[in-house]
């Protein structure tokens, strides 16, 4: 009995082991990482590990785990080819960017691709279709889709809540990392709450670990913070995993990243300071938070994160930052209360109106009408207004061109736009909905803060063979720009001898590459047919020879 007792025991031992099988790496190459879980990036968090190859794609990529491929997807953006192998301890890797899928998974794919004349495709599979074994090469290192260089994008998700996990705070690989995170920017604000929320910058440190005089805080405000983390041998700007500001002996405003949905993750605009994103710099997390700012169930904060001087004694601010292996960097200053700040003064040209988060918002004008849900705004704002110009038939714009909000004010979500317009007869389909600026671009009428008019379309897109001396195939390739003046390309659709053949859009770029196990050698026609967002149509047809 007893030593029935014992196998049993190694038995389900056996099986507890399997079942949560170590996770393996996914490349040959030493273990190094160029991007982290949880790094801002201005509309969501990074949700996932970036593995570095040293500058090149190919390297073959491996099942970091049993299991099966449940997923594949082709995008011309986004993951480029992203495959999803799904495990029985209830996650699921994700491997992004890649340049090619393993040979039986890309036959299917292509497939898929010939029968819905689609480039881009999103494909589920059962566990009988590709089961993987770990340590199974399942295609390679790539550069497809959103990536600026041939790296590894590698999620691990929880499958059943489809949530991408923080893997390397859980220990799952252990890089060497004692290097602490490091302070880039810190910002102060002063902050006006009556009627509506107004802030404004009153420190910009860009190198604030060398201050030491006391610095001026006016009765209420709030910190901003640029800091990365950094790991041994790589110069990779990593995510900091938790940062705490603290004053005197009060902790203000504790954030940390844990697990991120993509769905929560889109909160992110209310956790950095927008404006600064906005002008093109990196997101610096701030301690004011947001009245709408869903995070809050991974921030602890008092005063809601402001820094409230009640008398004129000097104080300490004190920062921290702490990577996911307990390395903490902090940074102390010393603040006394001014209260000579005075806001800046409001630019008295635009319309303005205090909007409410918890409502839904709208304004009507001769002309203009703009719709914001509730929910959309994070905080209480001057909403502000005006037309901006009239309209100019020689540049197409057949509307008044409105400026509608601050464009460095986040929204969660879009509003409904309406811009009365004279249409001429006949030409109803030809307009949209443009951002105004040096050349319009369309925009759809679900729209954020930022300027626009209705403009006309009713010129056709230009395409244009790239090539060399008249020959349009360069080795096996075939590359065609596409460009469209106003409204943008919609569509391009390539056909070879009459049938649609494989092609990518990208930017104003049609590639794609000739197979001779598809169309053969010899003399063939290609026809390509582009149409743009207001249904202009270009074709045009040329002879080659493969
Ligand atoms: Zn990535």
């Amino acid at each position: 009995m007893k030593r029935f007792t014992a196998l049993t025991v190694a038995l389900v031992w056996c099986m507890i082991a399997w079942a949560q099988e170590q996770a393996v790496r996914p490349l040959d190459v030493p273990m190094s990482f160029s991007g982290t879980y949880g790094e801002l990036r201005h509309d969501h968090f990074h949700s996932g590990l970036d593995w570095r190859v040293g500058g090149k794609v190919g390297d073959p990529i491996h099942a970091i785990k049993s299991g099966y491929i449940s997923r594949v997807s082709v995008s011309p953006w986004g993951y480029g080819n992203g495959l999803y192998i799904t495990h029985p301890d209830g996650t699921t890797s994700v491997y992004g960017h890649m340049l090619r899928f393993r040979d039986d998974v890309a036959r299917r794919v292509e497939a898929e691709q010939y029968a819905r004349e689609s480039f881009s495709v999103n494909l589920t599979f059962g566990p009988d279709d590709f089961p993987v074994r770990q340590g199974d090469i399942v295609g390679q290192v790539g550069n497809t889709g959103s990536s600026a260089g041939p790296h590894l994008h590698m999620e691990i998700r929880d499958t059943e809540k489809d949530l991408p996990l923080n893997y390397l705070s859980r220990g799952v690989y252990k890089p060497v990392d004692k290097t602490s995170p490091q302070f880039h920017r810190v910002c102060f604000y002063a902050l006006d709450t009556l009627p509506v929320s107004r802030s404004w910058r009153i420190h910009n440190l860009t190198n604030p670990t060398a201050v030491r005089d006391t610095l001026r805080l006016p009765h209420r405000s709030y910190v901003a913070i640029d800091a990365t983390d950094r790991q041994e041998g790589t110069t990779g700007k990593l995510a900091v995993e938790e940062y705490r500001v603290t004053l005197d002996d009060t902790l203000l405003f504790a954030f940390k990243v844990g697990d991120m949905s993509t769905e929560k993750g889109r909160y992110i605009k209310s956790l950095i300071e927008y404006r600064e994103s906005y002008r093109g710099g990196r997101d610096l997390i701030k301690s004011r938070v947001d009245p709408n700012n869903l995070l809050s169930d991974r921030i602890t904060c008092h005063n809601d994160g402001l820094i409230i001087l009640d008398d004129d004694a000097v104080h300490t601010v004190r920062l921290e930052a702490i990577d996911e292996h307990g390395n903490r960097a902090s940074l102390r200053f010393r603040v006394r209360r001014d209260d000579g700040f005075e806001p800046p003064a409001p630019d008295t040209t635009l319309n303005r109106t205090p909007w409410l988060w918890y409502t839904q918002n709208g304004v009507v004008e001769e002309g203009m009408a703009y719709f914001l849900p509730a929910g959309a705004l994070y905080d209480n704002i001057p909403f502000t207004w005006k037309k901006v110009a009239d309209a100019d038939p020689a540049r197409g714009i057949v509307s008044d061109v409105w400026q509608i909000g601050s464009p460095d004010i986040p929204l969660q979500m879009p509003g409904q736009l309406e811009i009365d317009a004279s249409v001429p007869d006949g030409l109803e389909e030809k307009v949209y909905m443009a951002n105004y600026g040096e050349t319009l671009t369309h925009a759809g009428v679900q729209v954020r803060f930022g300027t626009y008019c209705v403009a006309l379309d009713t010129v056709a897109p230009t395409v244009q063979f790239l090539g060399n001396k008249g020959n349009i195939v360069n080795g096996s390739s075939i590359r065609i720009r596409v460009r469209d003046n106003a409204s943008g390309v919609a569509s391009a659709r390539v056909e070879i001898d009459g049938q649609w053949y494989l092609s990518m859009l990208r930017r104003d770029i049609v590639s794609l590459e000739l197979k001779e196990d598809r169309i053969g050698r010899g003399n063939h026609e290609i026809r390509i047919r582009v149409n743009d967002m207001c249904g202009n149509e270009t074709l045009e047809t040329r002879s080659f020879t493969f």
